[in-house]
């Protein structure tokens, strides 16, 4: 799709120019300024907004011990928040459904697919004994932290960052992930990383730790701010921007869908993925991290890692282990 949409202007270029000298016309060519245009700028995704220079950088984030130290499982099967999950029969997920590898829709089925779909899929088998008993609410990354603080889900299982200025507001899992910020650029674009990112274009996803990074690291990069980072892929494709700049994860899964395009540059963070849950949910955060323990060691960890991302991330990965603050 991605050539096809880039090849579609030349080709009308190419027809346009074989109209206007064929059939043995011999009346002087158009002057330039009455030309047909052989490219007409795309409108930018919706809700897209051109960052203005930011006069302050983003606060730096809050100290606190270790923010991936959550609650240890203890066994325990009730809880307010377990019983009313019990009570409704269904667990309330909050995913992004345009996220390739993670949670997606598979285009032949229809049906949610991904790494982070199974992992939900996992605490729905444990606590309901069914793990298609979900009920899924389409979040964008900068929707996660209010979903969870309005209880609008019970869980948010989407490539979400565990940090200290976050744990302020929601809890989190123990982490089930780890990832790296980096970034990714189109084959060919003199894009070796961060450093080139200097008044260059770069596409990120508001609310997100990758905006932060890229404000507080590379101040020259002109920002394009967009709600997904599908949209991303779309206005690299444009040309819109130079480079889109988040987790490898997000971007193995972005540039599977445009061989164009690579990953580009070191590792620029360590990203601990955690589950996050409403502030308060105790039971809940003790339930899933025993979910978590189990699938660490029953092998399901490895078998989902492997289907979803060891070919583009690599076969060596473990999860990462536990932390408890108890
Ligand atoms: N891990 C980053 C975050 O939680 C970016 C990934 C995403 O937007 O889903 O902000």
């Amino acid at each position: 799709m991605s050539s096809r949409r880039r090849l579609l202007p030349a080709a009308f270029a190419m027809f346009a120019l074989a109209f206007t000298a064929g059939c043995g016309d011999t009346s002087p060519p158009p002057a330039p300024s009455t030309r047909v245009p052989s490219y007409i700028e795309p409108p930018l995704p919706s809700g897209a907004i051109a960052a203005q220079t930011h006069s302050s950088l983003p606060p730096d984030e809050p100290a606190c011990s270790d923010p991936t130290a959550s609650l240890r499982p203890n066994g325990t099967r009730t809880g307010p928040d377990l019983d009313a999950i019990r009570t409704r029969g269904r667990l309330i997920v909050g995913l992004d459904p345009g996220s390739n590898l993670f949670s997606f829709r598979d285009p032949t089925t229809g049906t949610l697919d991904g790494f982070d779909v199974d992992i939900a899929k996992e605490i729905a088998r444990d606590l309901l004994g069914n793990p298609n008993a979900i009920e899924y609410r389409i979040l964008g990354s900068a929707d996660r932290e209010r979903a969870l603080q309005e209880r609008t889900v019970d869980v948010v299982v989407k490539t979400m960052t565990i940090n200290c200025e976050r744990r302020q507001r929601v809890s989190f899992s123990t982490s089930y992930l780890e990832a790296h910020q980096r970034v990714l650029t189109v084959h060919g674009s003199g894009i070796g990383g961060l450093n080139d990112l200097a008044g260059k274009r770069v596409c990120v996803v508001r609310g997100t730790t990758s905006l932060d990074r890229i404000r507080r690291e590379q101040p020259a990069a002109s920002i394009l701010t967009v709600p997904s980072w599908a949209d991303c892929l779309v206005v690299l494709q444009q040309r819109q921007v130079d480079a889109v700049s988040t987790d490898d994860t997000v971007l193995a899964g972005l540039a599977v869908q445009d061989p164009l395009t690579e990953v580009v540059g070191p590792n620029l963070s360590t990203e601990q993925y955690g589950i996050g849950m409403p502030k308060g949910a105790d039971d809940l955060v003790r339930f899933v991290n025993g979910v978590l323990e189990r699938i660490r060691s029953d092998g399901t960890w490895n078998r989902l890692y492997t289907e979803w991302l060891a070919d583009e991330l690599g076969q060596a990965a473990v999860p990462p282990p536990a932390r408890y603050q108890d």
